[in-house]
């Protein structure tokens, strides 16, 4: 049997795919990123699965699991937190399956990124201000290319989104000074969807200082950019998707006389 890679969403148990609830709902094995996965959403499997936290177990003892599982017919369910495409270490899982020639599917999820975007009411791209979104982060135990260092990427002005570095937020802010002028505006999320969900929203710099008040080291979301605080009644230009003298294969332009 192969094994399904599923995003969990960023926790609201709600924001799980459709397709992600049932394959959940039929799994006879549930791994799960106990460290973020809100265990809540665990209601949606059966009583009798057998549900592992990964948060204190090794690769290996996770592959033996998939590994065992799926010898004997078993529908094994690995459950990461958000969507899967981003920081959730599912490729060194992938790697084993192949190895072994188990099969695997990977069913996407909602990403943190999404989930703090709607809670703060903003769209990342705007017109005129930035088409462009960057998902990154502070070097950790994991390091960061120097070709991508946050000083260099912060040049761009874009919006960005910084998984996995509030505890360094300092740290972080300070670089971005280096390409984006002090008074942008930033926010962090922390437990974006879940009840606990905070928003502390400032420039880049104060932020810092705001979420050390606030004691926010874990769990949150780092996003800076013009984006935040546009006023969006006064974007002069529209997007040209819904312009009506703009033509795209869905609707005909209207020629104003
Ligand atoms: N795959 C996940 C990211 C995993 S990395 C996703 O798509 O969201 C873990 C980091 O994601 C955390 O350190 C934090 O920066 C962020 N994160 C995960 N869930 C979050 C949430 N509900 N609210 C805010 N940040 C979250």
């Amino acid at each position: 049997m192969k094994i399904y890679f599923i995003g969990a969403g960023p926790g609201d148990t709600e924001l799980i795919t459709v397709k992600g609830k049932k394959m959940l709902e039929k799994a006879d094995i549930v791994i799960y990123a106990g460290s973020l996965v809100n265990p809540e959403i665990l209601k949606y499997a059966k009583k009798a699965a057998n549900v592992f936290d990964s948060a204190s177990m090794s690769l290996d003892e996770i592959i033996k699991i998939m590994k065992d599982g799926s010898k004997n017919g078993k529908i094994i369910v690995r459950l990461h937190t958000g969507d899967t495409s981003l920081y959730s270490a599912i490729a060194e899982q992938m790697a084993e399956l192949k190895r072994e020639g188990i099969g695997f599917e990977i069913i996407p999820g909602v990403s943190s990124a999404s989930a703090a975007a709607a809670a703060l009411n903003i769209e990342f791209t705007l017109p005129e201000i930035t088409q462009t979104v960057i998902y990154t982060r502070i070097a950790g135990r994991t390091d960061v290319p120097e070709a991508e260092k946050l000083s260099s990427l912060a040049s761009h002005n874009a919006t960005m989104v910084i998984f996995l570095s509030v505890q360094k937020i300092k740290e972080v802010v300070d670089e971005l000074q280096k390409g984006y002028s002090p008074d942008t505006a930033a926010a962090v999320v922390y437990k974006a969807s879940w009840k606990e969900e905070r928003i502390i929203k400032g420039l880049l710099n104060n932020i810092a200082d705001k979420v050390k008040d606030e004691k926010i080291n874990k769990t949150a979301l780092i996003i800076v950019g013009k984006v935040l605080d546009a006023d969006i009644l006064k974007i002069a230009k529209r997007s040209k998707l819904y312009d009506k003298g703009f033509e795209h294969g869905y609707r005909k332009a209207v020629i104003e006389k």
